[in-house]
């Protein structure tokens, strides 16, 4: 079973970090498991997730966990990782999924984690970012990412169209190796938004789409599954389905 590291539900306000060094803020740490979603799916997998989003979505399934967080220097998240053999386990093919939220909120910090990781254990890990387009990546971070895994948001998320759409930024993610763009399906208006918005303007290519059903439960992903795969087959896209609450249903840490 998946194993917590760190849990930063509820926010512990007096929690400080050990150390001076240069902070992330926390929702939670947890290893053993496996990418749920994408075009890893079912790859072993450690996931970080960081607090806060730029975004709001109406059928968010972390927004309970993203929304707490607590402050843990990068040595100690390191020393955690050494602690827990998460570091073995890297450096023989795991995948670090940094998640939140939104973990390029905190890209600077990142930087930091990744270049002190590679100083204390003399490897890079295989690191995919999950990324809902809203921030352009600094260049210090592009090189140590090895898979991205962004996931813009259509007008079925509810948030403002100015809030969630940044063509520039879209357009520069798609010219990045292994750029996928994973779109959340309610219907098959989805789609009409995904051709008029991300395709028509050339913003990105129709062989970085990935199509997945919308569904916060198990209940609701057996519902929208089948529709999802039958939309990815009738326009010649990809399909993912979402593995962790297929398996474990709406639960955190995992
Ligand atoms: S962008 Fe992702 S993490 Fe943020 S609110 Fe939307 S679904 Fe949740």
């Amino acid at each position: 079973m998946p194993k917590t590291i760190i849990s930063s539900y509820p926010e512990d306000d007096s929690r400080l970090p050990k150390d001076d060094g240069v902070i992330l803020e926390v929702s939670e740490l947890f290893t053993d498991t496996v990418q749920g979603e994408g075009i890893n799916i079912g790859h072993p997998a450690t996931f970080l997730r960081l607090q806060n989003c730029t975004l709001d979505c109406v059928w968010c399934d972390t927004s309970e966990v993203w929304r707490y967080g607590n402050p843990y220097s990068v040595n100690e998240l390191l020393n955690l990782l050494l602690e827990h053999d998460v570091v073995t386990k890297l450096r023989y093919g795991q995948h670090l999924v940094l998640t939140g939220g939104s973990p390029l909120n905190q890209q600077t910090a990142l930087v930091s984690f990744i270049t002190e990781f590679e100083r204390r254990f003399s490897f890079i890990p295989i690191i995919e970012i999950e990324n809902e387009c809203t921030r352009m990546p600094l260049n210090r971070l592009v090189p140590f990412i090895s898979y991205w895994n962004n996931s813009p948001k259509l007008s079925s998320s509810g948030n403002s169209l100015t809030a969630r759409y940044r063509p520039n930024i879209l357009r520069y993610l798609s010219t990045l190796t292994n750029s996928w763009f994973k779109f959340v399906i309610t219907s098959e208006q989805d789609w009409f938004e995904i051709e008029t918005n991300f395709l028509r303007p050339e913003l990105i290519s129709v062989n970085q789409i990935i199509l997945m059903p919308q569904g916060q439960t198990k209940a609701e992903l057996e519902l929208s599954r089948l529709k999802t795969v039958e939309l990815a087959i009738k326009y010649g896209v990809r399909f993912t389905d979402r593995l962790h609450i297929a398996l474990w249903d709406k639960k955190t840490g995992i």
